[in-house]
């Protein structure tokens, strides 16, 4: 499943005993009456269209639509804007709009009520959504200040391609499974995924939001504090220089000089 924003999530209030379902947007501004699309394939069993604002009336979901998606889930649309693009009986296709997000029946901020229910029928118990949904386009933005961020799994869980080692390169070797790309180093960049695991090159660094940041490729970030999982893998030294004298005999002068900014060895033979 899908999560039913087209554009933007951003969950602003989670589910809870005495919310059951997930609250999405808040008078976001650009993202106002983005299209709400239907989460999986399925069928519209109930809507509602025609409704304004209620607040504080009784209509609790204003706008609304209905989906039965088979195998007993029914998820379920609320405060959307007047002009429904389903109606009842309609058979709609995962991303299908739906409508778009509104601020109608009872609510007073433009944001989508998002339920979820598993059971035998519509009025089934709900469930926590969160736990069933994927990002599968990584083009919609998620806002890293949700309070569930960590919460939202992406179906494409990996952006990345891993480069062999070479000693003659800062590296880092990424272990966990769980590590965020974004595309710019700060947590206000957009979240492309996760990073696949392996060994990049460090193209830079910098410190943003108490992280140092990692550009592992070309727009392509990461951070670390404590580094449990990256493994740093600086350049390897300078050879070290293998200094063969020639035979020296009683009376020959080796002298240490320095040339340029290089240690070297003079050797100079002196005739006694
Ligand atoms: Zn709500």
């Amino acid at each position: 499943m899908i999560y039913p924003l087209s554009r933007y999530i951003k969950i602003t209030q989670i589910y809870w005993s005495n919310h059951l379902g997930v609250d999405f947007g808040w008078n976001d501004g650009p993202y106002c009456n983005q299209p709400i699309v239907a989460i999986e394939d399925g069928i519209v069993v109930s809507c509602a269209d025609g409704y304004g604002n209620t607040y504080p009336g009784q209509r609790i979901y204003g706008n609304y639509v209905c989906i039965s998606h088979g195998d007993g889930y029914w998820s379920m649309y609320g405060h959307l804007l007047k002009g429904l693009t389903v109606r009842q009986g309609e058979r709609v296709r995962k991303g299908q709009v739906v409508g778009y997000m509104g601020n109608s029946g009872y609510s007073n901020g433009q944001h989508l009520h998002f339920e979820l229910r598993k059971g035998e029928n519509r009025k089934a118990a709900s469930i926590d959504p969160i736990d069933y949904l994927f990002v599968e386009d990584p083009t919609i933005y998620v806002n890293p200040n949700s309070k569930q961020i960590e919460r939202i799994r992406y179906r494409k869980t990996t952006v990345g391609t891993p480069v062999g080692r070479d000693p003659s390169r800062n590296q880092v070797e990424i272990l966990a499974t769980t590590l965020n790309a974004r595309n710019m180093p700060s947590l206000d960049g957009d979240r492309l995924g996760y990073i696949t695991r392996g060994i990049y090159n460090v193209l830079g660094t910098s410190e943003a939001n108490g992280f140092t940041w990692y550009e592992i490729e070309k727009g392509l970030f990461c951070a670390s504090k404590e580094g449990d999982w990256t493994v740093f893998l600086p350049a390897a030294a300078a050879p070290k220089y293998t200094v063969v004298f020639p035979e020296v005999t009683n009376g020959d002068k080796v002298t240490l000089c320095q040339l340029g900014d290089k240690l070297s060895l003079k050797y100079e033979v002196t005739e006694v």
